[in-house]
């Protein structure tokens, strides 16, 4: 029976280490903070789970929230202009977001009780060796800080070096959910996309507001602003900017109600998009293999990155259970078995935050809003990113995409 080690506890590390004891791999979890520090502090992102993740966590039995209740059910698209479009794409199945504070934890509690074992201490890229004498191989899932440096960036896949958006996202209260409830995606053109997700937190079914900030556009100052030094201000300066940039949203707003949850369900920062290598091989002969944020980090604008973090999970999981060694050629497997969504949700991403925004994508935007069987197809295809790449990856594709709708 191999042994397995994982550093950090994200999505990433935890989906693998409860799809490693559901076949009693024994698995050690190391995570620079207790469950308790994962349970509280700032907002740590907004994640939603497409279904496709959804139904790995039914596998998993760590579907805890009943999708009824806590999912949503489709795409509410704004798009700002002269004239502006408004439409609607459908999911076959519900996607769901869930506070990680909440969630993480909750995993935590479910892989010690399946026998996981975690350990509360920091990893340096230096201690790994150390730590790989004990397991078959190390699954370094330690998110997008510092030990990321130990996988080499992947210039050909990471077309930026700068981020591209500005990010602003609190959870609020006062913003009257969509129907049927579901994500509005908005954008106003040249300034910045507006994600608002009917999110589950400490405070019950409240609002993420995540503000995609076009770096010198006019809603850039969201992700400037210092809400603690003035919240009464920060507040107003939120509500001009979506009265002015994301009139669907702005229009549920209750003024009167529209305040941050807590001061510290507030998060802003920016991040550069970045593909990195698979593995290395350390110098004792054993290997690393990067899952997650570790090896890709995506911007949030279409809420892939957690999702493609489960899937290289779940990839690696069966690869552990089903291969006869944790040689190169295991990691060689992993890498190319889980290659083509994660490079095409990284491909996807990194398009939809091109500036100026390709014409085929505007195009097929269009289309879709005139279109509801092919914005249907774009809205369920969340969960299977390499079909919108096939439609995305050139003006061909997505020109044969709308002649098939219109045929
Ligand atoms: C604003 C925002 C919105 C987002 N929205 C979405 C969305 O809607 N859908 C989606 O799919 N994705 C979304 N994402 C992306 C998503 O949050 C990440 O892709 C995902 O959480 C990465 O998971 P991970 O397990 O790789 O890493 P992390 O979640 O970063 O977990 C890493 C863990 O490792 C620990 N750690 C770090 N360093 C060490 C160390 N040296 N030693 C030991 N432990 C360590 C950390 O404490 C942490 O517990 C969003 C991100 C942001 C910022």
């Amino acid at each position: 029976m191999p042994n397995i080690g994982i550093v950090g506890s994200g999505i990433a590390g935890l989906h693998l280490g409860l799809f490693l004891r559901q076949h009693d791999v024994p698995v050690t979890i190391y995570n620079d903070r207790a469950v308790e520090e994962l349970a509280s502090g700032r907002l740590p992102n907004s994640v939603a789970h497409h279904h496709i993740t959804v139904q790995r966590e039914q596998a998993l039995g760590i579907d805890h929230w009943d999708i009824n209740e806590y999912g949503y059910f489709c795409h509410h698209h704004y798009i700002g202009g002269p004239e502006s479009l408004v439409f609607q794409g459908d999911f076959a199945a519900p996607s769901r977001a869930l506070d990680y504070r909440i969630y993480l934890p909750r995993l935590v509690e479910d892989f010690q009780e399946r026998g996981g074992e975690f350990q509360v201490r920091p990893v340096r890229a230096e201690d790994v060796v150390t730590l790989s004498e004990r397991h078959d191989i190390m699954v370094i899932s330690s998110g997008r800080g510092a030990m990321s440096g130990m996988f080499p960036r992947r210039a050909d896949k990471s077309p930026y070096t700068a981020p591209q958006r500005k990010l602003c996202v609190g959870l609020w209260h006062g913003v009257r959910h969509s129907e049927p409830r579901g994500v509005t995606m908005s954008i106003s053109p040249g300034h910045g996309e507006l994600l608002e997700i009917p999110i589950y937190s400490f405070e019950g079914h409240v609002t993420a507001l995540l503000f995609e900030n076009v770096p010198g556009g006019e809603l850039e100052e969201l992700a400037n602003a210092d809400h603690d030094d003035d919240p009464a201000a920060f507040q107003k300066l939120t509500l001009e900017k979506a009265k002015q940039h994301h009139p669907t949203t702005f229009e549920r707003i209750d003024p009167a109600a529209f305040r941050l949850t807590s001061p510290r369900d507030l998060l802003q920062g920016a991040l550069v998009p970045t593909v990195r290598e698979d593995y290395l091989r350390l110098p004792n002969g054993k290997y690393a293999l990067a899952v997650g944020d570790v090896h890709t980090v995506v911007d949030p604008i279409i809420g892939q990155g957690a999702n493609s973090a489960s899937y290289s999970a779940w990839v690696t999981g069966e690869t552990i259970i089903e291969d006869l060694g944790f040689d190169e050629r295991f990691c060689q497997k992993v890498a190319a078995r889980r290659a083509e969504r994660v490079h095409a949700i990284s491909d996807w991403t990194n398009l939809m935050i091109q500036g100026p925004p390709p014409a085929h994508l505007l195009e097929l935007l269009g289309a879709m809003s005139q279109n509801r069987a092919m914005c249907d197809e774009f809205t369920n295809n969340f969960s299977y990113p390499e079909r919108q790449w096939d439609i995305l990856a050139s003006p061909e594709r997505t020109k044969a995409f709308l002649a098939k709708h219109a045929g």
